[in-house]
């Protein structure tokens, strides 16, 4: 099942206005090579931590003609970016990190970014995350999924698992398989189509 992207617009809105405010130093332009090295860097340093599955770092391409926006390959895994600003090479990076099930601007793709753009950007974890959560952004407090992902879809029940994925931003895949513990452990339970908490 294809995951809807329902928050990418209003991630966009959002990052204008958070590296403005909180992280003007992110706009800087940097060299193709000091690029390519942060790339490398928060490839070396994150995937396994976010749980990503491959482990051959992305190709980076550089776009020259202007027009064309940046883009995460996920096929080819491969980065294509039109510009060289920080920013905007960590957002792409969180595309690769992030996987495939879930929504491309969704909770966990935010939990990542926001944890790049402090990591390697020297912006605020809090600030930046109170700000995305008063633009009306869904962001997981972690970015493993399972168990992120079994929390917060605790919040949304009752509901069906069509309810839970959208609500959720993921995938019916991904919600079913959040599901297991919790049920296995008693707190959520199934009536006809509705998940619900245990009384
Ligand atoms: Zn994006």
């Amino acid at each position: 099942m294809r995951v809807r992207d329902s928050q990418r617009s209003a991630v966009y809105e959002w990052e204008r206005k958070a590296i403005k405010d909180f992280a003007p130093l992110l706009k800087r332009q940097c060299a193709k090579q000091e690029a390519q090295a942060l790339v490398e860097k928060v490839w070396r340093e994150q995937a396994a931590r976010v749980g990503q599955r491959i482990t051959r770092l992305p190709s980076l391409r550089f776009r020259s003609r202007s027009g064309l926006c940046s883009f995460y390959y996920r096929h080819k895994h491969q980065i294509a970016i039109s510009g060289t600003s920080v920013w905007l090479i960590l957002h792409e990076l969180a595309h690769s990190l992030n996987c495939d099930n879930v929504a491309p601007h969704g909770a966990r793709y935010m939990a990542i970014y926001i944890m790049l753009l402090t990591t390697y950007g020297g912006a605020n974890n809090a600030q930046l995350r109170a700000s995305a959560l008063s633009a009306g952004l869904k962001v997981f407090d972690r970015f493993h999924v399972a168990a992120q992902l079994s929390a917060t879809i605790k919040n949304f029940l009752p509901g069906t698992l069509m309810d839970l994925a959208v609500s959720a931003g993921v995938s019916y895949r991904a919600v079913q398989g959040a599901l297991i513990g919790p049920i296995r452990r008693g707190e959520i339970l199934r009536r006809g189509q509705v998940y619900r908490s245990t009384p």
